[in-house]
């Protein structure tokens, strides 16, 4: 507890103005972080070869039971950490935001590699999309095809500081409206984004105007 308190004067984690007159808020929000952090549920949870790598991660070699991230679980809804570890294909895209949102709050994405990042080798190709970030919200990206499991070790670390600057008071998920479900794109000839349909529906009416009705 003491490391909780000592904490608030740690040039480290400058405390914001607004909150420096309310000691007892910054301390729970350090030991609400610093729990969280170190008890991060990962779902099993992966795509192709970068998928290698996070099981290599997670064995006795690299040992991710080091950072309390150990119980990797095979339900999104024991789950708070998805790592996006390979080529994102349009196929898988529905099913990704589906597991997604069964997440509960709060939740995390890692993409794990250049395919999950931002297309990889195959960007632009007919199946793939170009970065999974455009579907859900990424908290952490890792380069490399394949990252090392030393280079996903330290996207945890770089997870686990954004979750000890995290704050009680501003928080989305204690907030109403924030954790609305995100609608699950349609695969047909090519993949569909709902929130994207009023552009579509404005670009088809750019390309084919309706001619004019005749006087
Ligand atoms: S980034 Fe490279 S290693 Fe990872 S899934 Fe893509 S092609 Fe495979």
């Amino acid at each position: 507890m003491s490391d909780m308190t000592d904490g608030l004067n740690n040039p480290d984690y400058p405390i914001p103005e607004e909150l420096r007159s309310n000691v007892a808020v910054t301390t729970l929000d350090r030991l609400y972080n610093w729990s969280r952090a170190r008890s991060v549920w990962p779902m099993m949870f992966g795509l192709a070869c970068c998928a290698i790598e996070m099981i290599a991660t997670a064995a006795s070699r690299y040992d991710q039971a080091r950072f309390g991230m150990e119980v990797v679980r095979p339900s999104p809804r024991q789950s708070d950490l998805m790592i996006v570890s390979g080529t994102v294909t349009k196929k898988m895209v529905p099913q990704i935001v589906r597991l997604y949102n069964q997440m509960p709050e709060p939740r995390y994405v890692i993409a794990m590699g250049a395919c999950a990042s931002g297309g990889g080798p195959f960007k632009e190709g007919y199946n793939v999309v170009d970065g999974i970030d455009k579907f859900v919200p990424v908290d952490v990206y890792i380069p490399g095809c394949p990252p090392t499991p030393q280079a996903l070790l330290h996207g945890f670390i770089t997870l686990h500081n954004k979750i000890e600057q995290q704050s009680l008071s501003t928080v989305p998920w204690y907030r109403r409206g924030q954790s609305e479900p995100i609608p699950i794109p349609v695969l047909g000839p090519d993949l569909i984004d709902p929130r994207q349909a009023g552009i579509m529906r404005m670009q088809a009416q750019q390309e084919s105007p309706t001619e004019a009705p005749a006087d």
